[in-house]
């Protein structure tokens, strides 16, 4: 019977622990929070919400003994400090090891049972730190934690024969939980990064790192309908290097891109920070300016066209070289009265090819 009932709230705590890690993963894909590159204030949250995740686990515990239960909760610990590290790891134990005399009572059996989660969950803080894999890491955590947790309980009962009644069992479900609930951790770490990463090659050019030309459109859409609901104008410019052909083929196809992410480089860092910068395709680029009117835009395009001229790019060998850009500029509702993206990239596109029949190095507007 004690046997059925230690298992059925074992049980009912893996479950309960599977559920929290699919919310968890849910979360850290909402919020893009990716293992390796964790904010503290990121990494203080994580604690405390796997110590929350704790203390229901201890709510479905199964009595052992006077004030002394058997459940999955220093498995939160083991998890957070395997994942995210040592910080969170710290914040859960801490708040498991309150908890259990805050929601128990301080008795010694109390105080003893939160010192071991305090141990082990100390263990597990010094494991995370550890240049060990993940598996090695939550396995070693949760069979230290298991080892205090049996000289805790034997402490607790003082009788070694009353512990072995149900600890092999509680060990045995223990460690396959942990490594289910390892299996399931793995599931949901891997496919977040696979979204991410699936997101971010859907959304970026891969040489450059600016928006690729489907975010491109995007982003257009939102603006211009953001722009018309709030009575703004927007200004979009189509960029074209000049003669690039002529790069690739005097210095080889390497150093045309070498170029290509030095401009994209400079391009951003010229542009204000809410402004929109892509590279459409080959040597075509765009800035969307948002809450910008034609004139303004004309000199930010003059600005950049200039900076471009300005300097020197240098090729992958050291040589320097010299390019120049075309420039196009349209804007609505001064190019263009419907807020049309598509409309607005043709006006921009159409400057554009009158800057390149103009000479080239030229700024020319969607109003000429
Ligand atoms: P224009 O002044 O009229 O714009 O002349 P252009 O030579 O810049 O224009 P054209 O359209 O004739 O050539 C564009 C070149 O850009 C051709 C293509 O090989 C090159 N290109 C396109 N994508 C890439 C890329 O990813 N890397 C490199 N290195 N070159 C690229
Ligand atoms: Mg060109
Ligand atoms: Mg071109």
């Amino acid at each position: 019977m004690l046997i059925i009932e230690l298992l059925n709230s074992l049980f009912a705590n893996f479950c309960i622990l599977v559920t929290f890690l699919f919310l968890s993963g849910m979360l850290s894909k909402k919020y893009n929070i990716a293992g390796h590159s964790v904010s503290r204030i990121t990494r203080v949250s994580a604690g405390l919400l796997f110590g929350c995740f704790g203390i229901v686990l201890m709510s479905y515990s199964f009595p052992v003994g006077p004030d002394t239960y058997a459940n999955l909760r220093h498995l939160t610990i083991v998890l957070i400090s395997s994942y995210i590290g040592w910080l969170p790891g710290l914040i859960c134990t801490m708040l498991l090891s309150v908890s259990r005399i805050l929601i128990y009572g301080a008795s010694y059996n109390s105080i003893s049972a939160a010192v071991s989660l305090l141990i082990g969950g100390l263990l597990c803080c010094w494991i995370s730190l550890l240049p060990w894999s993940r598996l090695r890491k939550v396995t070693v955590s949760n069979l230290l934690c298991l080892g205090i947790t049996l000289v805790t309980l034997v402490n607790n009962l003082g009788d070694i024969r009353l512990v072995m009644d149900f600890y092999p069992l509680q060990f045995a479900v223990t460690v396959a939980a942990g490594l289910a609930i390892y299996y399931v951790a793995e599931y949901i770490y891997r496919s977040n990064d696979l979204y991410t990463q699936l997101e971010l090659n859907a959304t970026t050019d891969y040489l450059t790192s600016l928006n690729n030309l489907r975010q491109f459109h995007r982003h257009l859409d939102t603006e211009i309908a953001r722009a018309e609901r709030r009575g703004e104008c927007l200004s979009l410019l189509a960029i074209d290097i000049d003669h690039f052909k002529q790069i690739n083929d005097t210095y080889g196809h390497p150093a045309g891109d070498a170029i290509l992410k030095e401009f994209a480089r400079r391009l951003s860092s010229i542009s204000r920070t809410y402004d929109i910068v892509s590279r459409n395709g080959g040597e075509e680029f765009t800035v969307i300016l948002p809450d910008c009117p034609l004139y303004q835009a004309q000199k930010a395009a003059e600005r950049i066209r200039a900076a471009v001229d300005g300097v020197n790019f240098t090729l992958p060998a050291g040589k320097k070289i010299h390019i120049t850009i075309s420039v196009g500029a349209a804007s609505y509702p001064e190019s263009i009265q419907d807020p049309d993206g598509a409309l607005l990239f043709q006006y921009a596109d159409k400057a554009l090819y009158a800057a390149k029949n103009a000479g080239r190095n030229k700024v020319c507007t969607a109003d000429y």
